[in-house]
Formats: C-alpha cells, structure tokens, sequence
C-alpha cells in the first residue's frame, strides 16, 4: 500500500515564471498546466502534472472515476484528464470525495492588503459596491489555503464564525462589518469557540497517556491513563510542552480532517494495539454520504496500521517506508490569524 500526505491535487494552467518540479526538479514552463499538491501538513507543491499524478495518483484516480459519471462535477481539464488516463495505475483506489471538501477554520480581517479578488462563494469582485454588506472583502481559512469573501457570503458559509467576530468585538474589524454581522445573524447562532489545535504545530503523535494527569484542550477533561490521545507542539509559550487532545475531541473539532488522522496512525507508537484504534468507531464522524464508493474510513485507518511493520517502526520512521513524500514539518500552517 502505498500512501500520500496530499489532501487534493489540482490541476491549473501555471502563471508563475521560474517555477520548478518539485519530483523531478525540472522547469514547469508558463502557460502550460501543471499540479498543485495540497499536504494535510506543511507546504503545497508544484509538480508536472504528469509528476504530480505519480505522487498522488488516487486525487487523479478519483477525477477519472467521477468524469465518467453523469452526475459528479470534476474540477480538473480535459488536458488534465488525458495525462490521468496514461499515469494512473490500473486499480488505484481513488480518492475520497469528503477529502476535497476542507471546512472553513478561521476568518480574519484584511487590514493591509489592498488586492481585489473574486468571491469565492459568490464570484463576484471583492470588495465590491461601497457598503456593509458587499463594500469589505473577508479572508477565510482552510486546510488548503485561504480565500476571500463578502461579508454577507461569509455569513452564510461560516456564521458561528462570524458570530464569534461580534462576540471578540475586537479592533482589527471595523466597526461596519462587526454591525453588519449583528443585524443579519440570527440569535440562535452560537460563537464558534477558538480551537486550541489551531496553536498547535507539526506532526501529531498518537500515544497512550502515561497518567491520567493531563487535560484534553477542547474539552478540559483529563484523559484517563492508557487513552488514546493526541499530542501536539504548542506553537507560543515559553514552554515547549506538547498539547493533548482527545481523539473524539479533534474529530468534533473544525480542524477535523480524516487525512490527519491517517497520518498519526501511519507513525503511531509501536506498543499501540490495534484494538484501541478499532475502538475509534465510536468516536468517528460519520462517513460522509458522498464517499459512498470507498472504504469506511475506520477500515481504511485499520488497513494503514496494518501496512506499518510493527517491530521495525521503532527504528525507522514508517511513513518513509510507504512512500517517496516527505510530511513536512509546518511552522503557522495551521495559525489562522
Ligand atoms: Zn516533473
Ligand atoms: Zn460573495
Ligand atoms: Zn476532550
């Protein structure tokens, strides 16, 4: 089995002038289309799209899959699709659909950058016409990257969010949007509270508690000795002590991607049993409706443990036995703000 920390590949017509290949090292020439790979940790790549196809040939496998569906939107050209046909491997399991959709984890007001943009959600320019509504452009945050919205698009995307924005009532947001938000947003819409994993970086260890001293940061309950759980280095502070999360906790959370937790499975701790990770079956989400030609994901995560030789984990890192990708190291990927 053969693994890749990408959590989409895209595939664009390249703009840039000087960029490289990052598999072959090679100039991916201007105008022509090239793959942007989208890690669950760290940074995107750029890749041919032939190259980009080798590393992550299931996001490939899953655009072929759907292109010959009536009812399923593919995102990538014909061109695209073409390079998919010749690279994919025969019987490549693709993709799951719920990997592409990454929520939104964060929003933040621009203060000094000036560019227009189209909205995401709506298409057109923003900011737009003077006014509360359309006259502000909004920086959103997600897995793969940000984007930008009108204020009275965000609210409909995101609106504990920007119901948190009215709550914090901070200065960095001016007092037009913050007013805007109060009036549109119904009361029954609750602040979404800041998740403590967004102050946490780098790979996340899954590990039993030693003691049951240690409280999970969503929920402030301590986690019981011999739990599962996940730590994580906290990104401020003078003390360089991990975070510890509840695996349920981070799965509830809006930082929740399944991609993350395929990569603490695949460099979980050797003495880990497998029963504690098959025990995850209650504290998963439900399997997403459009992943219906996949795997559960609790048999895919099982099937990941399995491929990882148990003694030899000690002594090599196993996530480099699986695959020629490297999960980089992130420092404030996941800080929003
Ligand atoms: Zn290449
Ligand atoms: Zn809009
Ligand atoms: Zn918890």
């Amino acid at each position: 089995m053969r693994w890749n920390p990408y959590i989409d590949l895209r595939v664009e017509i390249s703009n840039a002038v000087r960029a490289k290949c990052k598999a072959c090292d090679v100039e991916i020439q201007k105008g022509t289309y090239r793959a942007e790979a989208i890690p669950i940790i760290g940074k995107r790549a750029l890749f041919h799209v032939d190259c980009g196809i080798k590393r992550a040939p299931d996001h490939a496998a899953r655009r072929l899959v759907d292109s010959k569906l009536p009812d399923k939107p593919v995102d990538w050209p014909e061109e695209g699709l073409a390079v998919a046909e010749r690279y994919v491997p025969e019987g490549t399991p693709p993709a799951p659909r719920s990997y592409l959709r990454t929520p939104i984890t964060g929003i933040s007001y621009p203060q000094t950058d000036p560019r227009t943009q189209d909205c995401v959600f709506c298409g057109l320019v923003t900011p737009g016409e003077p006014g509360p509504g359309t006259g502000h452009a909004i920086k959103a945050f997600s897995l793969d990257g940000e984007r930008r919205f009108h204020p009275q698009c965000i609210v409909r995307l995101a609106p504990g969010l920007c119901a948190r924005v009215v709550q914090e009532n901070s200065d960095r947001w001016p007092a037009e949007v913050k007013a805007f938000f109060r009036a549109v947003l119904p009361d029954t819409i609750e602040p979404t509270p800041r998740s403590p994993w967004a102050d946490t970086g780098g790979v996340p260890k899954l590990e039993m508690a030693p003691s049951g001293r240690a409280a999970c940061r969503y929920c402030d309950v301590k986690i019981k000795k011999g739990e599962l759980r996940l730590a994580r280095e906290k990104m401020y502070g003078m003390r360089r002590s991990p975070a510890y999360f509840h695996v349920g906790c981070y799965c509830k959370s809006d930082d929740y991607h399944p991609k993350m937790l395929e990569v603490v499975v695949l460099k979980a701790d050797p003495e880990i049993p497998r029963h504690l990770i098959e025990a995850w079956g209650e504290v998963l989400p439900p399997d997403p409706p459009e992943d219906d030609d996949v795997p559960p994901l609790l048999e895919r995560l099982l099937a990941l443990f399995d491929s990882v030789p148990r003694e030899e984990a000690e002594q090599e890192d196993p996530t480099s036995n699986l695959t020629e990708n490297v999960v980089e190291f992130p420092r404030g990927f996941f800080s929003s703000e």
